[in-house]
Parts: C-alpha cells; sequence; structure tokens
C-alpha cells in the first residue's frame, strides 16, 4: 500500500499509516492513502519554513518567477492526472475539474508575471531634504488552510501568491480531499524550490491546528473554509499577533425580477444552485424571485432540473456529480428534512441509485418558504435551493442583503436602473448581473464582507496587500 506522504523541508516524510481517500462516485475505490500528520510534524513544518524564509526573501524576482513558471509548466504536463484525481476524489465532473486544472495552471503564470510588475512608491516628505520610500517585504511564513471543494484552485491561488510575494509556505489541506495538494506539492518539489519554501501537511485541522497556530514562527493564516472553523482560528490567531485572511461561506442570493429574460435566470440559477453539485461557497442558495415572473420560473426551473444527469464524475453524460462524502450527504438530508419541517414544498432531494455506490443526491428546489427559515439562513453547501417570493424589487433587495453573509450576489433583469442600484447596493463582495453568482476570474479580487470574509481580498494583484507587510522609510541625503 502506497502512502501518500507529507513534504517537509524539501523531503518526503516516510509516512507508516495512513487514511483512505475514497470516491464518491464509487464508495468501493480507494484514491489513495494520505499521511496523517501530527503535531510534532507541524511543528517541523514551521521550524523547516522559518529557517528558509530569509533566503527566499532575498531572492530576486527573476528567480521566483522562473520557479513559479516551472510550476504552471509541470501542472500544465500533468494536468490529465490532475483532472481525473479532482474527479476521483470530490466527486466533479471531469470537464469541472478540468477547468478547476487549467485554473490552477494560469495562477501560478499569472503570480509568475506578477512578481516582476512590483513597485514600490518615493514621496517628498514634508520636512525638507528628507525622501520617504514606501516598499512591501514578505510577511515571512504564511500558513494556508483550505477546504474540500476547490481541492486544487484554493491551494493553488494561496501558494503561488504567498511565494510570489517572498513567502515560505505550509499548505494544510482538507483531510476529505487532499490528493490534489499532494500532486501539486509533487509539482513544487520538482521545480525545485529551496528545502523549507514550501512545505505540504496533511491531517485533520483538530490535530495539526494548535501546532501550526500556536507559535511566532508562523506569521500569517490564509484560511479557506466554514465560519465555525474561521472563528477557531481566528481565536488562536490572535493570541500571537498573526496577520489574517478568512474566506468563509455564504448564502448568496440570486434576484429574479418580472423584466427578466426567463431562459437567462433558469440557467443562471440552475448553474448556481445545482452545478458543481451545489458545493460552492457562492452557489445561488436563495432564489428571490418577483410575483409576476415566479411561477414561469418555477415551472421552468423544474423542467429543467427533471433533464439534469446526475451520475458517476468521469461517466461524459454526467453533469452533476456526487456528494463529496457521506458526512456531507448526512449534512444536506438533514436539511432536506428541515425544509419539510419548516413547512416548504420540495421537488427532488431524493437518494439516487447509480451502477457504483456513491453520494448520489437530485437536486433539491424549495418553495413556500420565507426568508427567516433556517434554511434559507443557515449554509447548506449541497445541492438544495430556496426559491423566495417577493412583491417587487425593493422588497428582493432588502431579502438579498437580510442573511448574516455577504460573499456573492446576483440580479436576472433588463432594466439598467435596477441592475446598476444592484450592483451598488448589495452588501456583498461579488454582484453578477445577469450572470450566475457562481464562476469568477482569477486576476481580479475575490472575497466577501459581513461573516463570509475577514482581512483583505485574495487573487489578483490584491492579494499582495495580505501576503507583505509595508515599510515606510525616511531617508536624509
Ligand atoms: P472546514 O471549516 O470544515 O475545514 C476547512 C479547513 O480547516 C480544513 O483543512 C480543515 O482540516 C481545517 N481545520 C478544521 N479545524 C481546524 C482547526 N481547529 N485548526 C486549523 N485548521 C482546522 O470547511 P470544509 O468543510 O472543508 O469546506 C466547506 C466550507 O468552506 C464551506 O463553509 C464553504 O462556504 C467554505 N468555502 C469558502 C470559500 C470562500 O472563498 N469564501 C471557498 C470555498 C469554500
Amino acid at each position: 500500500m502506497k502512502i501518500h506522504c507529507n513534504y517537509i523541508d524539501g523531503e518526503w516524510i516516510s509516512a507508516t499509516s495512513g487514511v483512505a481517500n475514497i470516491n464518491p462516485s464509487n464508495t468501493d475505490e480507494t484514491v489513495g492513502w494520505f499521511a496523517h500528520g501530527d503535531a510534532r510534524l507541524a511543528q517541523d513544518a514551521v521550524s523547516a519554513a522559518g529557517h528558509a524564509r530569509a533566503a527566499w526573501a532575498a531572492t530576486g524576482p527573476l528567480q521566483r518567477a522562473r520557479l513559479l513558471e516551472a510550476v504552471a509548466a509541470g501542472i500544465a504536463a500533468r494536468a490529465a492526472e490532475f483532472a481525473n484525481t479532482l474527479s476521483r476524489e470530490e466527486g466533479k465532473t471531469l470537464p469541472e475539474a478540468q477547468g478547476e486544472t487549467q485554473r490552477a495552471e494560469d495562477i501560478f503564470r499569472y503570480y509568475a508575471g506578477e512578481v516582476l510588475r512590483q513597485a514600490g512608491e518615493l514621496h517628498d516628505s514634508i520636512r525638507p531634504g528628507v525622501t520617504v520610500e514606501v516598499t512591501r517585504e514578505p510577511i515571512g511564513v504564511a500558513l494556508l488552510i483550505t477546504p474540500w471543494n476547490l481541492p486544487l484552485a484554493i491551494p493553488a491561488w494561496k501558494t503561488a501568491a504567498a511565494l510570489a510575494f517572498g513567502n515560505c509556505v505550509i499548505l494544510k489541506p482538507s483531510e476529505v480531499a487532499p490528493a490534489c495538494a499532494w500532486l501539486l506539492a509533487d509539482v513544487i518539489h520538482a521545480a525545485g524550490f529551496p528545502p523549507g519554501v514550501f512545505n505540504l501537511v496533511m491531517g485533520t485541522g483538530a490535530e495539526l491546528g494548535p501546532a501550526l497556530l500556536d507559535n511566532t514562527i508562523v506569521s500569517g493564516v490564509s484560511f479557506t473554509g466554514s465560519v465555525p472553523t474561521g472563528r477557531r482560528i481566528a481565536d488562536a490567531s490572535i493570541a500571537t499577533y498573526k496577520k489574517l485572511q478568512l474566506e468563509m461561506g455564504g448564502k448568496n442570493a440570486l434576484v429574479v425580477l418580472d423584466d427578466a429574460e426567463l431562459n437567462i435566470a433558469v440557467e443562471c440559477a440552475l448553474d448556481g444552485a445545482f452545478f458543481a453539485t451545489g458545493q460552492r461557497c457562492t452557489a445561488s442558495s436563495r432564489l428571490v424571485v418577483t410575483r409576476g415572473i415566479y411561477d414561469r420560473f418555477v415551472e421552468e426551473m423544474l423542467r429543467r432540473m427533471s433533464q439534469v444527469r446526475i451520475g458517476h464524475a468521469l461517466n461524459p453524460e454526467t453533469q452533476i456529480g456526487p456528494v463529496v462524502s457521506q458526512d456531507q450527504l448526512e449534512r444536506d438530508l438533514g436539511y432536506i428534512a428541515l425544509a419539510k419541517q419548516e413547512g416548504g414544498d420540495l421537488t427532488g432531494g431524493e437518494l439516487l441509485e447509480r451502477p457504483h455506490p456513491g453520494h448520489y443526491l437530485s437536486p433539491c428546489l424549495v418553495t413556500g418558504l420565507r426568508n427567516d427559515a433556517r434554511v434559507c439562513r443557515e449554509e447548506i453547501f449541497g445541492p438544495v435551493a430556496c426559491v423566495i417570493k417577493v412583491s417587487d424589487y425593493e422588497e428582493a433587495l432588502a431579502i438579498a442583503n437580510d442573511t448574516q453573509f455577504g460573499l456573492s450576489s446576483g440580479i436576472c433583469t433588463t432594466s439598467l436602473k435596477h441592475a446598476s442600484h444592484f450592483r451598488r447596493h448589495s452588501q456583498a463582495g461579488l454582484a453578477m448581473v445577469n450572470m450566475s453568482t457562481s464562476g469568477v476570474d482569477f486576476h481580479v479580487p475575490f472575497g466577501g464582507r459581513k461573516a463570509s470574509s475577514h482581512g483583505s481580498r485574495e487573487q489578483g494583484r490584491h492579494a499582495v496587500e495580505f501576503f507583505t507587510a509595508m515599510k515606510t522609510s525616511y531617508i536624509r541625503a
């Protein structure tokens, strides 16, 4: 039995036991065995990164750019292996997994270019004969903690940015889907980074978290995951004044107005609510629909949902893959039962039999509930969406904003006035017009407000805010 090992200080750390990574499309199949690190291993990773940080921070931009380019090329060379692994460990369809693999490659190329575009500022001082220089320095050692739903893209966008801006990295991927992060570590190893600059620590958050967080060597934590975990990480990090970037859950509203193009609205809602099995932080889990189009919208949604093909992620016919794990399936089914208890009318949300044993669940549309129902307020993170009927645009906007979250939002309308007003007044980090609430570009800022995010934005050139610290120097010639 091959165990995929942790990677510390430029070495693969041999392990005698591992945990099985199970394919959700076929639970009889094991994708691989992955080492589970403990507190001691976490400390070794912290020390390795701490020792490597000064030399790495001092490397020139061209060397860093070339190494990041080599990672992009390494991902491209093994793209089929990445996509196949991603489909098997997470349950995304092959085209979805291929898209995520391409994104990871593009992200490394983007940050290879970004390294060479860094610049500082020069100011005349208010004091004669003095110049003020503003520069950015790496924060030092960055701890990157990632979830299972984008098991390649999120490790890629955090790692590429952290390395580009001169930081050493400890990557702690989700124990539910660590295979893509392991493959990424293999590509980074082959690219030839100095030892200790990149370290991979696989295992549970509960076991690794304290050792990774209770030290003064890690200077910043970039976390993506659920709100309760984010809160725990924030509490632990503040004791040692770590810089924090938290990207968490969502309960994103897609508003559909009477004047919307029905086909566009239904396309956006289907994609946002159900594709990628609804397992997206930007999923349209609340569909806020005005009275005049409500019946036609629901009827067309149900018609289209009945045609969607759910199955094995690697089957070319499949449009929606399985739920990632037994735990997540139980969570989804729990919320489906709650929706019934709360008085909702449900279509779908049934377990499906397929030739292979897997976590197959049909998309579930809930109608007849108000925005104060628990299923309309709490993140489910599965293929379940509630349709909320409202009178007009003003009520739709108020309902869209009436949530603890603020990640993504969208509006389907042909009214320029309402689209413009919504973009300005949606209390979310992302506002989409006639587009799905999910699906974002990698070269522009990504993040939310309220309980969805804390700290500066990820991705694009704005990632520099988190991964560097500013220095202001006063120089008298
Ligand atoms: P999770 O919070 O359970 O786990 C996320 C990561 O945190 C995992 O690697 C886990 O091992 C680690 N962890 C858990 N406890 C820890 C601790 N005490 N100390 C240190 N690390 C710990 O989340 P998940 O189930 O993997 O992912 C789903 C969640 O991620 C959803 O809430 C979803 O909305 C969110 N998400 C957000 C974004 C975004 O950009 N806003 C993107 C994708 C997913």
